[in-house]
């Protein structure tokens, strides 16, 4: 097991919100199109994707920017778009891909059980998960923030403020074992739940005084509602975005970080970033250097 290099100092992402909302993304089938009859080492997991000519994928649906299940009954993000992006490079098209709702907990069981080929989905890669499931990448460094209504009526100002408030965060997520573990917070203090448009909610009801995850994440939240949330603004974690895979595909995680690379040189991953997370976060990310995948 080894561990993280060193990906970046603390996500600097200038979290600019834009005043356009954050829609859907109507020039999705430019960003990418699928490789024709690509080929592959027989045997390969790559080949074996190719020939059955679709995929299952693991991601968030109720996360704007990254992963949102819109009207549309689509889902929509930047988290899709890096998926439609490996899946076009294995010559499957947009509608072969099934996107499965995993909220955070449900990720490394649904690719211990195999119910996804890869998961994209806000995923951190940590040492805890990596002893069970594998990570390509990263393709993307979040950071832990905070969001408050607007105003900030209880001047939570950092984590060190959340003692003595009421907390949410979701169950199986790093921002929530961070608060939990480093910044002391008791079960009476935090409220887990599954997903986090629950505890945006809660926050809109007034039943919670503030919501922890992701900068993205929350930005997203606050991009539907700059009337009703504000994000502190002060990232205290770093929170490199890998692409699960099951444990023991070595190859298939090579190649991904290939394919990222790849998709940095032909335009395609600005371009899913621009028409996704980037109508809100103005600063298009550079491609963290691969971890490797011997790990
Ligand atoms: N990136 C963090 C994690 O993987 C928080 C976001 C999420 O739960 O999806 O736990």
């Amino acid at each position: 097991m080894r561990s993280l290099p060193l990906i970046s100092a603390l996500p600097a992402l200038a979290l600019v919100l834009g005043l356009t909302a954050c829609g859907g993304d109507k020039n999705n089938d430019k960003i990418t199109t699928p490789v024709a009859k690509p080929s592959f080492a027989a045997g390969s997991r790559m080949a074996d994707l190719a020939a059955a000519g679709k995929i299952t994928v693991g991601t968030k649906f109720d996360q704007p920017l990254f992963g949102l299940k819109g009207l549309s009954g689509k889902p929509e993000g930047f988290d899709v778009e890096i998926a439609k992006i490996i899946a076009a490079k294995l010559g499957i098209a947009e509608d072969k891909i099934t996107f499965v709702e995993s909220v955070s907990a449900n990720r490394e069981p649904f690719l211990q059980q195999k119910k996804v080929d890869m998961v994209v989905a806000t995923y951190t890669i940590n040492d805890k998960r990596d002893k069970v499931v594998d990570f390509a990448g990263p393709y993307f460094v979040a950071g832990q923030d905070i969001l408050v209504a607007k105003g900030n009526p209880k001047q939570i100002t950092g984590p060190e403020a959340l003692k003595g408030k009421k907390t949410c965060s979701v169950s199986g997520s790093t921002p929530a074992a961070t608060v939990q573990e480093k910044y002391g917070l008791s079960t009476s203090e935090l409220l887990l739940v599954d997903a986090y448009s629950k505890c945006r909610d809660a926050l809109a009801n007034g039943q919670v005084d503030a919501v922890t995850t992701d900068n993205v994440i929350l930005s997203g939240y606050v991009s539907e509602a700059k009337d009703k949330f504000e994000l502190v603004g002060k990232p205290f974690s770093s929170e490199p975005y890998g692409i699960g895979i099951p444990e023991g595909q070595e190859p298939f995680c090579d190649w991904i970080n290939q394919t990222l690379k790849d998709a940095v040189a032909d335009g395609s991953y600005e371009k899913a970033f621009k028409a996704t997370a980037g109508k809100v976060i103005q600063e298009t990310p550079t491609l963290p250097e691969p971890r490797g995948c011997d790990n």
